[in-house]
Parts: C-alpha cells; sequence; structure tokens
C-alpha cells in the first residue's frame, strides 16, 4: 500500500509543519525524475498483478473463522525465500521465480505479487494463474494447519462484539484509531500504519466515520439502531461522536482506517512505451474502472451485518478521509485551502492524456489543484493537463514523515514526491519511473479480490487484453468524468451487475472509422481495416506497446455535444456489445486476438477467461457479492434480520476454501469443470460445511 520507510514518525502536530516542505521537495524531485526520463521510449510491455489475502484461522470446535494477526512472522519467512528460483516451470518453459511478499495495512493480511513482472509473452499470460497459485500454495506453506490465505474482500465478522482475532484484544486499546470496535493490534504494527491512522483522524479533526446502509431482509428492526455500538463508551474524547450523530440509524456504522484498509483487492500495473503512452492507457482506463468494481463485487457484509452494496470501495474512501469539516464544506474556509470534494481514496478526478481525442469538456468537475503548484509545473514546461494532475494531488497533506528522511537529494530521492503519490489512491495511478531502469506505468486498482485464481486470473487476463485493444485500435472511452463518478457509485450498489445502468460512450472507434470492425494502428499511424478474409496486416506473437496514436482527423477536430456521445448501458451490453456499432468491450478484446499469432489450445485457455468475465456480465455467473449474500440468506442459522453471526461466518470462510480448491461446485459462480491441483490438500480436506 506504497512506500514502508524507516525511521522515527512525526506525530501531526510536528508532521503538519513540513507539509509545505515535502511538497516543494517533491515538486522538484518530480521534475528530476520529468528531465531525466520524458524522453524515454520504447519500454517493452511489463507487468504484474498485486494480490492481497486474508491469513484466516479456524477454530473448528468453537466453529468460529478468525483473523490471523501473525503478519510479521509469516512474512519473515516467506521473505527470506525471495529471490530464489523454483523448481516449477511457467507455461514459458522457464523456472518460477520466488513470489515477492509485502505486509498490508492489516496485520492478518499479505500482499503477494510475481517474483518477476510478466512480460509480453503468450506464455506468459497464461502463466498468470500457476503463478497465482504459486504464490497461494507458498504462502499456505508457511501457515499452520488451521489457518488459510483466502481471497476475501471484506472480513464479515471484522469489528463484532466477541472474538474476530487469533490471539484476541479488547477494542478499548486503540491508540491509534479511537475506534469503538478494531483494537490497535489490527493494525501492522510497522510505524507507517499506525502513524497513517493517527494522522488521518488528527487532520481530519475526528474520527472517519462510514455509514453503509444496512441491507433490509424480512425481519431487520426497523428502525435499525445498532445495538452492537457501545453507544455510552468513555475512553476517548471521540466516543461521544457515534451517539452525536456519526452512526447513523438504518446504516452499518464503521470508525477506523483498518475497516477500508483493511479490505483485499486485486490490482495491476502496466509499463507503457513512453509517457504519452501512459497518459492515454490512463484515460482510457478511468471510464473501466467502475465497470470493473461492479463486475468483481465481492462484499457485501461489513461489521456482522449485510448490506445494502456489494463493494468495499466507499468503505475504504471513508475509512482513509483526513478531510477536515472546512474542507468536507462543513464549516467556511478559514484555516484550510480548498473545498475538496472526494478523499484521498476516490475516483480519479482529471483525465491527463494531451491526445487531441480527450476534450477538455471531459474534465467537468471545477478546477481543483494548487495554483503555485501548477504555475511552476508549466513554468518548467510541463503541459497544462499533467500539471495540474499533479497539482491536485498535492492539495493534500503528506501524513506521515519520518524525522529522519526530512532533508532530501532531490536528484536522487524521490520519497517525498512518492509521499504525496502513495497516499492518493485513485481508481487509476499514474506512476513516473522511480528510476531511470524501469519506464512510466498505469495502475488500475478498483477490482474487488475474487475467491479463487482462477478469476483472479481471469479478470487480469481480461484487462491486459483490452489495454492492447485500446492502443492497436487507438479506442476511445471517453465520458465526462462526473459520470465516471456517477457509474462509481451505481457499480457498489446491491446487484449492481444485473440492476443498474452504467453511462458508456455509444461510438469508441476513431473519428472517421467507417467500418465498425476494429482496426489496428499500423507502424505508419494510418490504420489500415481487416480485409474481408479478416487478415490483418501483420500478426503480433507477443502483447506489445508503442502503437501509433491516431492522427486528428483530416476534416478538423470533433465538436458535436458531449451529451450525445454517451448514453446508459447495462453490463451485459457494455461488456459483450450492443447493436450494429459496438461490439462491447470482450468483442473487442476478441477482435484484438485475431491480431495475435495465437495456437489453438493457447486460445482455448484464454477463452475460457474471457468466458467467465462475460458469464459474470450477462447474469450466467451471480458476481461473487451475490453468491455471498444468497450464501448467508440460506443458511439455516440466518434470521432474516441482516446478521452474519459467527456460525454463518466459520461456514462462509470454509465454504469459500473448499470452493478453492474445486470441492464443492458452485455452477452458479464458476465453470462447472473448475478445478484446483491442490484439491486432495490443505488444513480443511475432508471437512464438511452444514450446507
Ligand atoms: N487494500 C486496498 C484496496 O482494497 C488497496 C491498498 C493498496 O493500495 O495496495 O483497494
Ligand atoms: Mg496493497
Amino acid at each position: 500500500m506504497g512506500l514502508l520507510s524507516l525511521g522515527t514518525p512525526l506525530p501531526w502536530e510536528e508532521a503538519k509543519k513540513y507539509a509545505d516542505h515535502v511538497r516543494e521537495h517533491g515538486i522538484t524531485q518530480f521534475l528530476s525524475i520529468w528531465d531525466k526520463l520524458k524522453d524515454r521510449q520504447g519500454d517493452e510491455l511489463l507487468w504484474g498483478d498485486e494480490i492481497e489475502y486474508m491469513v484466516v484461522v479456524f477454530d473448528n470446535e468453537e466453529k468460529n473463522a478468525k483473523l490471523s494477526l501473525r503478519q510479521s512472522e509469516i512474512l519473515a519467512k516467506l521473505r527470506a525465500e525471495e529471490g530464489g528460483v523454483s523448481a516449477a516451470l511457467n507455461r514459458c518453459g522457464e523456472p518460477m521465480v520466488m513470489p515477492t511478499f509485502h505486509p498490508e495495512y492489516g496485520r492478518y493480511m499479505l500482499e503477494s505479487t510475481p517474483g518477476a513482472p510478466y512480460s509480453g509473452a503468450i506464455c506468459d499470460l497464461l502463466s498468470v494463474e500457476d503463478n497465482m497459485r504459486f504464490r497461494r500454495h507458498f504462502a499456505r506453506k508457511y501457515l499452520k494447519p488451521n489457518e488459510l490465505p483466502l481471497t476475501f474482500t471484506s472480513f464479515p465478522r471484522l469489528g463484532t462484539p466477541g472474538v474476530f482475532t487469533e490471539p484476541h484484544f479488547d477494542p478499548s486499546n486503540a491508540v491509534s484509531s479511537h475506534s469503538l470496535f478494531l483494537p490497535q493490534e489490527i493494525t501492522n504494527p510497522h510505524a507507517r500504519f499506525p502513524t497513517l491512522t493517527a494522522n488521518i483522524r488528527e487532520r481530519r479533526g475526528s474520527k472517519v466515520s462510514i455509514n453503509l446502509p444496512i441491507f433490509i431482509d424480512e425481519k431487520t428492526p426497523r428502525p435499525f439502531v445498532d445495538p452492537t455500538i457501545p453507544w455510552h463508551r468513555n475512553v476517548y474524547k471521540e466516543d461521544h461522536e457515534a451517539k452525536d450523530g456519526a452512526a447513523k440509524i438504518d446504516h452499518i456504522y464503521m470508525d477506523a482506517m483498518g475497516f477500508g484498509m483493511g479490505c483485499c483487492c486485486l490490482q495491476l500495473t502496466l509499463q507503457s512505451c513512453n509517457v504519452n503512452e501512459a497518459r492515454r492507457t490512463y484515460d482510457a482506463l478511468v471510464p473501466i474502472a467502475p465497470i470493473l468494481l461492479a463486475l468483481t463485487a465481492a462484499s457485501p457484509i461489513y461489521r456482522g451485518y449485510l448490506a445494502d452494496v456489494d463493494c468495499r470501495w466507499n468503505v475504504i474512501a471513508g475509512s482513509v478521509d483526513d478531510r477536515t469539516d472546512e474542507e468536507r464544506g462543513l464549516k467556511p474556509l478559514k484555516k484550510n485551502r480548498f473545498r475538496i470534494p472526494k478523499s484521498r481514496y476516490d475516483s480519479v478526478e482529471r483525465y491527463i492524456s494531451n491526445h487531441w481525442t480527450n476534450r477538455p469538456e471531459y474534465n467537468d468537475h471545477p478546477p481543483l489543484y494548487d495554483e503555485a503548484i501548477v504555475k511552476r509545473l508549466r513554468d518548467h514546461g510541463i503541459d497544462e493537463l499533467l500539471a495540474k494532475h499533479i497539482g491536485y494531488l498535492f492539495i493534500r497533506d503528506p501524513l506521515v514523515i519520518f524525522s529522519e528522511t526530512i532533508d532530501q537529494n532531490d536528484e536522487v530521492d524521490n520519497d517525498h514526491f512518492e509521499n504525496i503519490q502513495s497516499t492518493n489512491w485513485q481508481t487509476i495511478r499514474f506512476k513516473p519511473p522511480g528510476n531511470a531502469s524501469i519506464g512510466w506505468r498505469v495502475e488500475f486498482r478498483s477490482m474487488e479480490v475474487q475467491l479463487t485464481d482462477f478469476e483472479n486470473a481471469a479478470f487480469a487476463v481480461f484487462l491486459v487484453l483490452l489495454t492492447r485493444a485500446i492502443l492497436a485500435f487507438n479506442l476511445n472511452f471517453y465520458l465526462p468524468i462526473s459520470k465516471v463518478d456517477d457509474n462509481m457509485q451505481r457499480a457498489q450498489k446491491r446487484d449492481a451487475a444485473r440492476a443498474q445502468k452504467f453511462f458508456f460512450r455509444k461510438d469508441v472507434f476513431p473519428v472517421g472509422q467507417e467500418s465498425r470492425t476494429p482496426s489496428i494502428a499500423s507502424s505508419s499511424g494510418v490504420s489500415s481495416p481487416v480485409d474481408g478474409a479478416g487478415n490483418l496486416p501483420r500478426k503480433d506473437r507477443r502483447l506489445r506497446n508503442c502503437y501509433p496514436a491516431a492522427p486528428p482527423p483530416p476534416q478538423g477536430l470533433p465538436h458535436d455535444r458531449i451529451e450525445d456521445e454517451y448514453e446508459e448501458m447495462t453490463l451485459e451490453e457494455i461488456m459483450t456489445g450492443k447493436g450494429p456499432d459496438f461490439p462491447g468491450l470482450i468483442g473487442l478484446v476478441d477482435a484484438f486476438i485475431t491480431t495475435l499469432d495465437v495456437d489453438a489450445s493457447d486460445l482455448e485457455r484464454i477463452q475460457r477467461y474471457l468466458d467467465l468475465v462475460r458469464k459474470r456480465s450477462t447474469g450466467a455467473y451471480k458476481t461473487t457479492a451475490t453468491w455471498i449474500r444468497d450464501f448467508v440468506r440460506s443458511h439455516p442459522a440466518y434470521k432474516h434480520d441482516s446478521v452474519v453471526n459467527q456460525e454463518i461466518n466459520y461456514d462462509l470462510m470454509v465454504a469459500v476454501d473448499e470452493i478453492e480448491r474445486g470441492l464443492r461446485k458452485v455452477p452458479d459462480l464458476l465453470p462447472k469443470e473448475y478445478s484446483c491441483p491442490e484439491a486432495a490438500s490443505g488444513a480443511l480436506a475432508g471437512l464438511k460445511s452444514p450446507q
């Protein structure tokens, strides 16, 4: 979750004195990178995924599934093997590099990345699932027999009365968050995390407060006034906040960073050919983020209650919302400089590409950036769009400052830049090279993690192929940013994949392209259409970068009304197509695949992944969130009162493990033929759940 420097972190009262210093030197550091690397060209496609796990420990006698707080011990063992090479081979016939494991916010979390980036080779694309399984298998090796690394987005019993961690801790000592529900020990003890937690609370001037609408079931009490909130606790001065209105009726109230940053996701980072290709990719992915959030929705339960939402996004946004009352518009601006509509963790605020397809009208939020910083960047020769992007990130204060690293060498260090950059958690992140050995990158951050590596690989493969289709066909997904924000909110609603419509662009092809069949950008920069036999000018053997951007149309730039460019579509239409003109995202990926030289068996594997994504969008398969909600609602111990009790949670976690191992068939969630080579082994083999 970002930079892990070592040292002595400053408490907020001290840290805030250095905010301008960090911003000033952060910009100097960015400019130094820019000067050195802005012209960097020709980087190949290298990419990677990040998977976050929660380590769940099963007490089979008590029938309790809890979070295991052994992150540090587990990581120490996992990291000892880092850098080595395994005897297992990937599908390119190369030995697998040992995976890298990273700490995450929750003391029960692990994060893994492949030991080496994936290249554009098709065999590497097809190694993603194996790589993910390899990582899971590797993590399991260092867990106790009753522990498992589950790829589950939000732990249902986090913050409930009773025992939800092992070992158990009382929440009365939560010195960083002052939470009523989460003990201090839920947080990774590395200084960065408790300091982030405390400094967010102190900067904000109150505890974070997250209210998710509760799912009203037949027997949910109305109005719902949560009996598990210790309304009259009196340990910290903020304890009165819940009864003073921070906790809303008919909602699930959460009051700590851990409820959000303790959630798990699936992220992808891709290297681009050059800075402009990274900027085009970034923009194209902005409208895709809510679509894939809706499709990967996997978190319908919080603090022991079924919620009326299916996703983690707003929970995390609220959980790190350090804005003061003034910044949130509750009081007139006096001490602060800006009214800020979004949390630091939120959807992208501005498009950044300087390609002609990025019409100024798409950036339709009122301008919000640090003017002095934008001027400084502009004076240095940086174009307006990029300057305003950085100027927006830099309206935030740095939250964690280490006393040892206040003074840096701005020519070689970039910690001050990264301090602000890595605590701006937008749906997409534009990543400058940290040093000369790496290129300009784009990170895709909205997806929820899926129960199996098959699904995680499917979404990863789909997204990587989609980015290639975007570049190869010069696809245009631009929508006004306010509509993308609307889509983000719709994506999180209960059953959004079926029940919601989303704004999407009607015509995604380059202006003037007559044929509705995507055509690939040739190296001359002129699009050459597919011929009648479906042959393309050249077939690529691997996924690549460095496609020419579409030249401006000879007839001049388009100036049709922005409102005419988009309409509301179902997820199924967005993914599988609408009418003769829009083939859908999967149709576009399919068209891109025809430009590749892939053999039949590889193609079949790719199609298996695309088929999962397609079926999630058509409703042939449920989303993970719907499957979880249905599991709870049909459990014999569920009383139709929205409560997910210890027994249901235990059975759910057992079921999730059985699904992952291929022991429990879920034809409404996964293909019937789904299986896991490790099905026979492991902690819970043979354990039957009641359903
Ligand atoms: N766990 C966070 C999420 O679910 C992401 C943290 C990170 O940036 O790695 O979105
Ligand atoms: Mg992470």
